[in-house]
């Protein structure tokens, strides 16, 4: 077992191309690589045995030169809302999660990018994990196939949207999200739409300009939670160092090179941000480039310093920014009651 793991490679780390060179080396046909890329990708076959318009000899070959690192989804939990926590155990022993978000009209996979989080939300649970790797291309692709898997046995509907909302800060491990996204976009992978992808950020400036030059086909969200440096600053450390006036401006620059709207996240706590100059402050933010805010919920992770602020507050934010043109949602968390909510990933485990 352990010369498996040192000797033999990770054959989805091969392009088609890389895998069509093999196969030729192996006095055998292109065509061969692109039978075993369709399992590998569109089919997720998680190992060589299922490949069965491939030769058992061809198999035993693979079998002797390779691995499938695929993830194992290893528990599954259900809350009374529908909504399905997954487990997700990695190669080496690591364990993210993931979540499948029914509605009426959409199911929904919420995907972890990172092993842990480095950028310490103080109301996020995640942030109490140290981060300990980034996902690869495949595990990320990986969790959305077993979450699309599952909206067709369990729902018997189609997956129709992806969020990076789950584990980790999607803009720091960039290249590989985005390799993922290539993979789940392929017509040789699960064929989805990118604008059904959204990719949610803390605010790292400098990466929202990468985006945009990039003329990423996905959208845009930000967790910002205050439009107040000094209150943004105090629960969210990254603000100290990409203050709102960079994120502003790469906000701007975004949406100059994409013309795509932006989407603001935003928790208002008690005695945090629950004031009219707070909600000034966001609307006037809001403006920036075109938008829209999701007055989300907050899910309480453990200790009481966050409390979600009473109905009349989000009242109060919804009414400013919609009379002044914002389209505003208050979205109701999901998934509460086995922590599969916002920021209760890695809550209990
Ligand atoms: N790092 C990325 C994605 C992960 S967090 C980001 O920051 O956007 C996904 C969303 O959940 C973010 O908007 C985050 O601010 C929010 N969130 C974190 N903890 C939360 C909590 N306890 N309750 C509600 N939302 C939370």
């Amino acid at each position: 077992m352990v010369e498996t793991i040192q000797t033999k490679r990770d054959i989805r780390k091969l392009k088609l191309d890389e895998l069509k060179e093999f196969f030729i080396q192996k006095g055998d046909k292109a065509f061969r690589a692109q039978q075993v890329y369709e399992w590998l990708w569109m089919k997720s076959a998680k190992n060589f045995d299922q490949m069965t318009n491939i030769s058992l000899e061809t198999r035993e070959m693979l079998r002797q030169h390779f691995v499938i690192n695929h993830i194992k989804v290893d528990t599954m939990q259900r809350s009374e809302d529908g909504t399905i926590k997954n487990a997700v155990t990695l190669h080496d022993g690591l364990v993210v999660e993931s979540v499948l978000i029914p509605t009426e009209k959409r199911i929904t996979a919420c995907v972890s990018s990172q092993v842990g989080c480095s950028l310490a939300c103080k109301f996020c649970a995640t942030a109490r994990l140290k981060r300990q790797r980034n996902l690869s291309p495949d595990e990320i692709y990986d969790q959305v196939a077993a979450i699309k898997e599952q909206a067709e046995l369990f729902f018997g509907r189609p997956l129709t949207n992806i969020v990076f909302m789950g584990m980790g800060e999607p803009l720091l491990n960039y290249s590989n999200v985005t390799e993922a996204i290539e993979k789940i976009t392929s017509q040789k992978g699960l064929n989805m739409a990118s604008r059904r992808i959204t990719v949610s950020t803390v605010g790292v400036a400098k990466m929202i300009r990468k985006m945009a030059d990039d003329q990423v086909k996905f959208n845009l969200a930000v967790s910002l939670h205050s439009a107040i440096n000094q209150t943004r600053s105090s629960i969210m450390p990254i603000n100290d160092t990409n203050s709102l006036e960079e994120l502003g401006e790469a906000l701007v620059y975004w949406y100059q090179k994409t013309k795509s709207k932006v989407t603001y996240e935003y928790v208002v706590w008690k005695g945090i941000n629950d004031t009219e100059e707070d909600a000034r402050a966001l609307l006037k933010f809001s403006k920036l480039v075109p938008s829209k805010v999701n007055l989300i919920e907050y899910n309480p992770i453990d200790d009481g310093d966050f409390q979600q602020a009473p109905e009349e507050v989000l009242n109060m934010y919804m009414d400013l920014l919609e009379k002044n043109g914002i389209t505003t949602r208050i979205r109701k968390s999901r998934g509460k009651d086995i922590d599969a909510a916002c920021g209760q990933l890695a809550n209990k485990s």
